[in-house]
């Protein structure tokens, strides 16, 4: 077991709304330790989407997934964060007043004032497809996200499903696939009513095809997706393909967060509205893991979270000092604090 690591505040998740956080903390002097699932920095956005635009970030008409998480990055990084990426935070103790120590599969233990938890769905799982023999062509030629668009090009695609997912990869991937074919188990479709009108006028205009079924059976070899059966209303149909890209929507496994002695509703954490404090005095929930009256599951709600949860966590850290509300534009002090002054 190593050291423990003694820090201000530990944010669990380093999603887009635990990077910010790391900004909106540093501007008050905090000091953050992010702990990450995931052997990568981003969260939702750099694990499911890096390549798709995002349209609703104040300020930013258009950034992928991937742009967002760098320009956070790039915006925390007067704050030297701290990243443990590829673990799992598996125990959380309150052991002082206030003080948590938290535990990781990786075994590192860490003792901080504050413990911010913005694990968003928890551990996110894709749904696997009910076809019998698909494990082996897991990750080689069936994937349940696009890391890389550039690993479909020229290729013979199979998108299976009915909601955004199935729809807006239909769209960003028609235009560089050799044939695409989208199947959905009927002609009615989940998705976004424009995405699913700019489908099916790519299927009248012979762009792409779409088939009505379900997916029953693969074909191929060490992996290697040669065809896929497709069982229709009357008849079964073998349509070449070379890759699959099955949406069948996320499992949101919570994982360990279930069992730290939190209030929960329905596996999100409930929070006050003015401090993002959850029943526990000095833990606190941001992102998409809470739940609160009128709660939008956006990037913009988690980071307006993240600014009024460091004013409360300050006290914590701080409890003798008095907190003056400051803007970045006219304060010398944050712009020190930003390098920029
Ligand atoms: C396809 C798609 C498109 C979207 N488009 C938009 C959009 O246009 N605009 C918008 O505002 N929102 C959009 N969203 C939603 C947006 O991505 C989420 O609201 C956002 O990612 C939430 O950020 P977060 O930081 O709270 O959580 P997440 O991004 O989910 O990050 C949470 C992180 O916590 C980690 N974690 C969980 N449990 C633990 C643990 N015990 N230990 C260590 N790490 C843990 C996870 O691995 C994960 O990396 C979209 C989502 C999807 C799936």
């Amino acid at each position: 077991m190593s050291e423990t690591i003694k820090t201000d505040v530990v944010i669990i998740g380093a999603g887009p709304v635990g990077l910010f956080a790391v900004f909106e903390l540093g501007l008050l002097d905090i000091k953050a330790h992010l702990v990450d699932i995931l052997d990568k920095i981003g969260g939702q956005c750099a694990e499911l989407y890096p390549e798709k635009p995002i349209y609703d970030i104040p300020g930013i008409p258009y950034i992928t997934g991937h742009g967002l998480t760098e320009a956070l990055l790039e915006q925390i990084k007067p704050f030297k964060p701290n990243f443990h990426l590829g673990e799992m935070v598996t125990t959380l103790q309150k052991v002082g007043d206030p003080l948590f120590r938290l535990q990781t599969d990786g075994g590192k233990t860490f003792e901080a004032k504050c413990v911010v938890i913005a694990a968003g769905g928890g551990s996110f799982q894709p749904k696997r497809p009910p076809i019998q023999g698909i494990e082996p062509y897991e990750e080689k030629s069936v994937f349940y996200a696009v890391r890389k668009m550039d690993a479909f090009r020229d290729k013979k695609l199979l998108i299976v499903g009915g909601g955004d997912s199935a729809l807006d990869w239909t769209l960003n991937l028609q235009p560089i696939a050799k044939r695409l074919t989208l199947v959905h188990r009927r002609d009615e479709f989940r998705g976004a009513p424009d995405s699913v009108n700019k489908m099916r006028a790519l299927v009248a205009a012979g762009g792409m095809d779409l088939k009505i079924g379900q997916v029953t059976a693969l074909e191929g070899d060490d992996g290697r997706l040669v065809a896929a059966s497709i069982k229709g209303k009357d008849s079964t149909e073998r349509v070449e393909c070379e890759a699959m890209l099955p949406f069948f929507g996320l499992t949101m496994k919570l994982g360990p967060v279930a069992d730290w002695g939190i209030a929960m509703n329905e596996n999100l954490i409930p929070v006050d509205t003015g401090t993002f404090e959850t029943n526990i005095p000095g833990l606190f929930a941001i992102g998409d893991i809470n739940t609160y009256p009128g709660k939008l599951k956006l990037i913009l709600s988690g980071f307006h979270e993240a600014a009024l949860m460091s004013q409360k966590v300050y006290h914590y850290v701080y409890p003798d000092k008095r907190l003056v509300f400051q803007y970045t534009t006219s304060s010398t002090s944050l712009q020190k604090k930003l390098g920029v002054a």
